[in-house]
C-alpha cells in the first residue's frame, strides 16, 4: 500500500495554519469542481505534519503513487495569474475551481472563558472540515455563530446584543448559530427573541455539531442540540487552535458539584472525563505539530476520572503528559478545592515541566457564605488546601477566583474574605460581583445586595488585592524568569511572554524572531498588574 503520495492538489490557505486537501472534478451548480475532502491543521513545509494530518484525515486509506503532494504559491497565484505546483502548474482556471469548492464562510465569535475559547477552537475544526473558511467579520460571513458562556450575566447580554444587530431583511441568505451555554440555558426561546436565528446548541451536544450543521446546510430553520444527558465529550478529528505555540485540551467536560450560583452544571451537564490514552495520544500529535506547551482544561479538572481499565489518577496523568516528547510545560484549570490532593502537589514537586502555577478558587473567606453558596469546604479545609501547596519544595504560585456580594453576605463575611487575602497573598485574583443566573438555586434566596454595595465591595477587595500584588512584584526585580514568547510589540525591541507561574513580562531584547521560543528575562521594574524586563544572556538558572 502506498500512504501520502499522491496527486492530489492541497491548498494551503494564505495567512493561516490549514490547508484544503481536494479530491476528483464534481459538478456543483452546474460547474465543474474539485471535491474538498477535507482540511488539515498544519504548517506548509513541515513534512511530517501532513503525514500526520493525512493520515487523521483518512484513517490511513490507499492513495495512487505518483507526484509528491501538490502545493500552490498563493503569492504567486495572485501576482501572475497562475502558481507553481510542486510537480505541476495550476492555471487560474484551476485557482478559480478550487475557491469554488468552498463551502461557504463563518465567523465566530467567542465570550467566556478559557473551555469556551477551547470549545470555539473545535467548533471551527469542525466548520473547516467541512469547507467552510473562517473570517474576521461577520459581514463577509455567510454563517455566524456566536459562541457564549452564561457564568456571567454580562457575557450572556452581549450575544443579544449581538443578535440585535442583525434583522431579518438585512441576513437574508445568511446562517445564524448560537452555541454554547447561553443557547442551553435560553433554549429555544433564542428563536423568539431573534427569529433570524436557525441553530441553538447547547455544549453538552457539540458532540453532534456536524449532523446539526447538515440539517440547517439543507435548509432547516429551526435546528436545536440541548441534550445534557450525554455520557460524550466533545472531540474532533480536526481542532483549529489560535495559538501555534500553546494548546488547549478540553480532558473533562460538565460539572458534578452544585455550586447554588453556578448555571454550569446546568448548561454542560453532568461530568464526564476523556480516557486517558487518547489524550496521551493527542499531546504526542500536539507535540509534532510544534506544540510545546499543554492546559489540560475542565470546569474542575482534577475531578478527572479515567474511564479506561487503568484508571489513570489526575496527578498521574499530569505526569504522562510531561513525559511525552517535544512537551515542555503543563498547566491545568480550574482545580476544584475539594478534589486537591496531596499527590498533585508531589506530581508538581517531581516534574518540573509542570507549571508551577495552581488556580484554586476560594469565591468568599467566610465560612457562612461557602456554605450558602454550596461550595463543600469551609475557610479552614481552604486553608489547609493552601498549606498543601505552601509546603512544595518549589515556589508554587496560587491565583483565586472571588464573588463579592452574594445574597446575605454581611460587613463580616466580607471582612473574612478580606483577611483570607492577607493568609494567602494570592499571585493574583478574578473578582466578580455576584449575578443572578437562571436555573441556580441561589436565585430564590433573599438578602438581595444592591449593585451599588457589590460595586462598593469589589472596589475594597480590588485595592486591597493591588497592594499585595505590588508588594510581591517588587519583590521579584532583580530575579530571572523563563519566559515562552508570545506577543511582539509594535515598538521595536519590546516582546512579551508568560512565566511557568503564569506572570506576564514585557521586555526588550536585540535578538529576531523569538515569537515561539524559550527565553531568560531578568525582571526590571513591576506594576500591580505586569512585570518588565530584558532579556538575560548566560546569567545561571532562571526561576520557572
Ligand atoms: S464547581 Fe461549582 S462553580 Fe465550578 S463549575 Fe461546578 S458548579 Fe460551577
Amino acid at each position: 500500500m502506498q500512504k501520502l503520495k499522491m496527486e492530489l492538489p492541497l491548498w494551503i490557505q494564505p495567512g493561516t495554519r490549514h490547508a484544503r486537501w481536494f479530491g476528483p472534478l464534481e459538478e456543483v451548480d452546474g460547474a465543474q469542481v474539485p471535491r474538498l475532502i477535507g482540511v488539515l491543521n498544519c504548517e506548509p513545509g513541515m513534512g511530517k505534519t501532513f503525514d500526520i494530518g493525512l493520515e487523521r484525515l483518512t484513517g490511513g486509506c490507499e492513495f495512487p503513487t505518483g507526484s509528491a503532494i501538490n502545493t500552490i504559491d498563493r503569492g504567486r497565484l495572485e501576482k501572475e495569474g497562475s502558481a507553481t505546483f510542486r510537480g505541476a502548474r495550476a492555471e487560474a482556471s484551476e485557482l478559480h475551481a478550487l475557491r469554488g469548492a468552498l463551502r461557504g464562510t463563518f465567523f465566530l465569535e467567542t465570550f467566556g472563558c478559557q473551555m469556551n475559547d477551547h470549545d470555539s477552537e473545535k467548533v471551527a475544526g469542525v466548520l473547516l472540515s467541512r469547507g467552510y473558511t473562517q473570517v474576521a467579520s461577520p459581514e463577509s460571513a455567510s454563517l455566524i455563530l456566536y459562541n457564549t458562556c452564561s457564568i456571567r450575566e454580562k457575557a450572556a447580554q452581549k450575544v443579544f446584543s449581538r443578535l440585535g444587530e442583525f434583522g431579518l431583511t438585512e441576513n437574508a441568505g445568511r446562517i445564524i448559530g448560537v452555541l454554547g451555554c447561553v443557547a442551553q440555558q435560553e433554549g429555544e426561546e433564542i428563536f423568539r427573541r431573534a427569529p433570524w436565528v436557525s441553530l441553538v446548541c447547547g455544549s453538552a451536544s457539540y458532540s453532534k455539531l456536524p449532523e446539526l450543521l447538515a440539517q440547517v446546510e439543507a435548509g432547516n430553520q429551526r435546528v436545536t442540540g440541548l441534550d445534557t444527558d450525554t455520557d460524550e465529550t466533545f472531540e474532533t478529528e480536526i481542532t483549529r487552535r489560535d495559538n501555534p505555540w500553546r494548546a488547549y485540551l478540553t480532558i473533562i467536560e460538565g460539572c458534578d458539584k452544585a455550586c447554588s450560583y453556578c448555571v454550569v452544571p446546568y448548561t454542560r451537564g453532568p461530568e464526564r472525563s476523556r480516557a486517558s490514552d487518547a489524550i496521551l495520544r493527542e499531546v504526542r500529535q500536539l507535540a509534532e505539530l510544534g506544540y510545546s506547551e499543554v492546559q489540560l482544561l475542565g470546569q474542575t479538572v482534577n475531578s478527572y476520572l479515567d474511564p479506561t481499565p487503568g484508571k489513570m489518577r489526575f496527578s498521574e496523568l499530569l505526569l504522562a503528559v510531561a513525559d511525552q516528547v517535544g512537551i515542555r510545560r503543563v498547566r491545568f484549570t480550574t482545580s476544584h478545592p475539594s478534589d486537591f490532593t496531596q499527590d498533585i502537589v508531589d506530581a508538581l514537586d517531581s516534574q518540573p515541566k509542570l507549571c508551577n502555577h495552581v488556580h484554586l478558587p476560594v469565591q468568599s473567606g467566610s465560612t457562612r457564605v461557602l456554605r450558602a453558596m454550596q461550595r463543600t469546604y469551609s475557610r479552614e479545609e481552604y486553608l489547609e488546601k493552601i498549606g498543601m501547596i505552601r509546603g512544595a519544595k518549589r515556589a508554587i504560585s496560587i491565583t483565586t477566583d472571588i464573588i463579592v456580594g452574594f445574597p446575605g453576605e454581611t460587613d463580616e463575611d466580607l471582612a473574612e474574605t478580606l483577611s483570607l487575602l492577607d493568609a494567602v497573598k494570592y499571585d493574583n485574583v478574578f473578582s466578580f460581583k455576584y449575578s443572578p443566573r437562571p436555573h441556580t438555586p441561589s436565585l430564590a434566596m433573599s438578602g438581595l445586595i444592591s449593585e451599588e454595595e457589590k460595586s462598593r465591595r469589589l472596589a475594597l477587595l480590588q485595592e486591597k488585592q493591588r497592594e499585595i500584588q505590588t508588594a510581591r512584584h517588587l519583590t521579584m526585580v532583580g530575579e530571572k524568569f523563563e519566559l515562552l514568547v508570545s506577543g511582539k510589540s509594535r515598538r521595536e525591541n519590546q516582546w512579551s511572554g508568560h512565566t511557568s507561574c503564569h506572570r506576564v513580562i514585557n521586555f526588550s531584547s536585540q535578538e529576531q524572531a523569538l515569537l515561539g521560543k524559550y527565553v531568560q528575562v531578568r525582571v526590571t521594574g513591576a506594576t500591580p498588574n505586569s512585570l518588565v524586563g530584558e532579556q538575560a544572556l548566560g546569567l545561571g538558572e532562571p526561576h520557572l
